[in-house]
């Protein structure tokens, strides 16, 4: 029986990070990361580094973070509430760290904000075989459409879009409430 805060938080399925023999920088930092030159057919494009390119094995935070869930937690200095999107780490230069938990932190309950209405959602999972395996490469949307504009857009291209509208040159694009409508020229910018 799996819970959701268990889910949230389970570890990679980098078979070096499970193999004890093996180095490991998630696992034991500074050992280097034999999954880059190795067995990594189930590990990330997007979003590695030169020390980690290890994925999160989860369904279900990628339908969470679609849905824009918050994560609450209590902890030593008080409650907090986490957008799910400012939950995970990125690996960078310290694997060992995946979440903002700190020491001592409880995940409490998860919220997700009302249905938007008439939006359509799908998650799409791709596996090696149908049941009971985690995914190769896994997506999830949650997307309105109003006469062939998009009227709430994907919870990542709208992240990047916010970031986009910072830059110089960024614009377009209006926000009521937690709706946002975006020109259908709108172009985001290259992943870098
Ligand atoms: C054979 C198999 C196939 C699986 N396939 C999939 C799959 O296809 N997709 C998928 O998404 N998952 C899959 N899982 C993962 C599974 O669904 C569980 O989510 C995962 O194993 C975590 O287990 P758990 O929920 O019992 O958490 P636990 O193992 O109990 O906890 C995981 C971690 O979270 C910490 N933790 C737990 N609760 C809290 C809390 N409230 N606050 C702070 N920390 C907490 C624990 O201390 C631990 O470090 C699979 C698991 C197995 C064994
Ligand atoms: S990808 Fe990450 S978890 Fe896997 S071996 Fe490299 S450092 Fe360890």
């Amino acid at each position: 029986m799996a819970t959701t805060a268990g889910n949230l938080l389970q570890r990679t399925r980098c078979v070096y990070f499970r193999d004890t023999a093996m180095p490991c920088n998630k696992r034991e930092p500074g050992t280097g990361c034999p999954a880059i030159t190795g067995s990594n057919r189930m590990l990330a494009i997007l979003g590695t580094s030169e020390h980690c390119i290890a994925t999160n094995p989860s369904d279900m935070c990628v339908a969470l973070a679609a849905l824009e869930a918050t994560i609450h937690v209590q902890g030593p200095k008080g409650t907090r509430a986490i957008p799910i999107g400012d939950f995970h780490l990125l690996p960078g230069d310290t694997p060992q760290r995946e979440t903002v938990l700190e020491p001592g932190d409880l995940i409490t309950h998860v919220t997700l904000p009302p249905p938007v209405k008439d939006a359509k959602q799908v998650y799409l999972k791709l596996r090696d075989r149908a049941s009971y395996e985690f995914a190769l490469a896994s997506a999830a949307v949650v997307l309105s459409l109003k006469e062939g504009n998009v009227t709430r857009a994907p919870h990542r291209a709208r992240r990047r879009r916010h970031k986009a509208l910072a830059l110089p040159g960024g614009g377009g694009g209006r926000s009521s409430g937690n709706q946002q409508t975006l020109p259908t020229s709108a172009r985001l910018p290259r992943r870098r």
